[in-house]
């Protein structure tokens, strides 16, 4: 029987984050995780602290982009490669009202450090009306960040490539097959509806189409947002996404969101393209907007991590911080993200 502190269940934002924060806290631990669908894989892992729709700002904004350079510079002491590409948010505006208002925003104390107040003109796509930079914002090399976690992970022999099976957890022993744990912690996005201990949690899925784009030439390194993010993936590839929807549960590319990307993308982008792939895949949101951690109210070692919604990127690296800092020095949950705002 092989001891160890922690299994994690998933391996997408969350999982990792925490896989690291546990690393730092010299704690032994495995990851499993199973071929279910992840948003975090198709995410086009932009952080960014200024809500585009009206100019402001959210919950922990600054608390959480502030973090950011630290936590991916530790990760970079192991995989040897930093994950931010310093590519800011670059909104195109639809009229001069909404100038009006960037202006305006852009002098309140929590947003002047993020609205630039000098507008700026792109090249590769059209904006008549100038585009509004978010300072600091930026964007994760997804592709690469997950290549070199799986790889740093399954060659230090804790990463496995199955799914969890709840049913085999033994409570009596703390075991599950050959492993006997002092805590698992579910980090299982959507799937966690099939967790029989924490399926009654009110996850919502809200389902994201991307595109991967073939083009002739480069456009501004800008993290482009008119009604979805266009950036770069290299010199003959873009990302466009993503869309929203509550309602399909299914994990079918739906024409209707592809068709809604590329009349998006044909509103501003006039040049050349073919697209590549289509993917699709969820989020894990919740109603009130606030991400989910703690322990279930009656097995005190199951945990749940979860509920990073569209924002897995900057709830991920920071809440893993304030997930490990609960478990392991038994600091306090703000009430906000208590997994027992459900069970009360
Ligand atoms: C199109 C799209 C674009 C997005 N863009 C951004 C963005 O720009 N910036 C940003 O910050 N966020 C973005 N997001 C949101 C982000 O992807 C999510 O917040 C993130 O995926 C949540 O990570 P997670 O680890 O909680 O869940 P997931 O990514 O769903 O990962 C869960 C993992 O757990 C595994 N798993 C589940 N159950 C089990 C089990 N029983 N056994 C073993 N393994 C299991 C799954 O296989 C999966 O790998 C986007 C999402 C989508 C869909």
């Amino acid at each position: 029987m092989k001891q160890i502190d922690y299994i994690i269940v998933g391996g997408g934002f969350a999982g990792f984050f925490l896989a690291h924060q546990l690393q730092k806290e010299n704690r032994s631990f495995v990851i499993f995780n199973g071929r279910q669908i992840s948003g975090s894989y198709i995410s086009a892992g932009v952080c960014n602290p200024v809500i585009l729709k009206r100019f402001s700002t959210f919950w922990k904004s600054k608390e959480q982009m502030d973090y950011l350079e630290t936590i991916f510079s530790e990760i970079e002491s192991y995989t040897g490669k930093n994950y931010i590409i310093h590519e800011p948010v670059a909104r195109i505006f639809h009229d001069e009202a909404e100038k009006k208002q960037w202006l305006k925003n852009s002098k309140k104390e929590d947003l002047k450090s993020f609205l630039d107040n000098d507008f700026i003109t792109l090249e590769s796509v059209e904006n008549p009306l100038e585009s509004g930079v978010v300072k600091n914002s930026c964007r994760i090399d997804v592709e690469n960040f997950f290549k070199d976690m799986f790889q740093y992970f399954d060659a230090k022999g804790v990463l496995i490539n199955e799914s969890f099976d709840h049913n085999l957890v033994d409570f009596d022993n703390s075991t599950y097959k050959d492993l006997q744990f002092k805590h698992i912690v579910f980090c299982e996005g959507i799937h966690t509806k099939d967790n029989p201990y924490f399926d009654t949690i009110p996850i919502l899925p809200n389902k994201g189409h991307c595109l991967e784009v073939k083009i002739d030439r480069a456009i501004d390194p800008y993290i482009i947002k008119k009604k979805h993010f266009l950036f770069s993936l290299s010199e003959d590839r873009f990302y466009y996404g993503g869309t929203y929807d509550r309602f399909d549960q299914t994990s079918d590319i739906n024409s209707e969101f592809v068709q809604e990307l590329e009349t998006g993308l044909q509103a501003f982008y006039k040049g050349n393209y073919s697209i590549n792939k289509v993917r699709t895949a969820f989020r894990a949101t919740v109603d009130d907007r606030r991400p989910i951690l703690g322990t279930h109210p009656e097995f005190k070692n199951l945990h749940i991590f979860n509920g990073l919604g569209a924002r897995g990127v900057l709830n991920g690296t920071y809440f893993s911080k304030v997930m490990c800092d609960y478990l392991e020095k038994d600091l306090d949950l703000d009430p906000e993200v208590d997994v027992k705002r459900f069970y009360e």
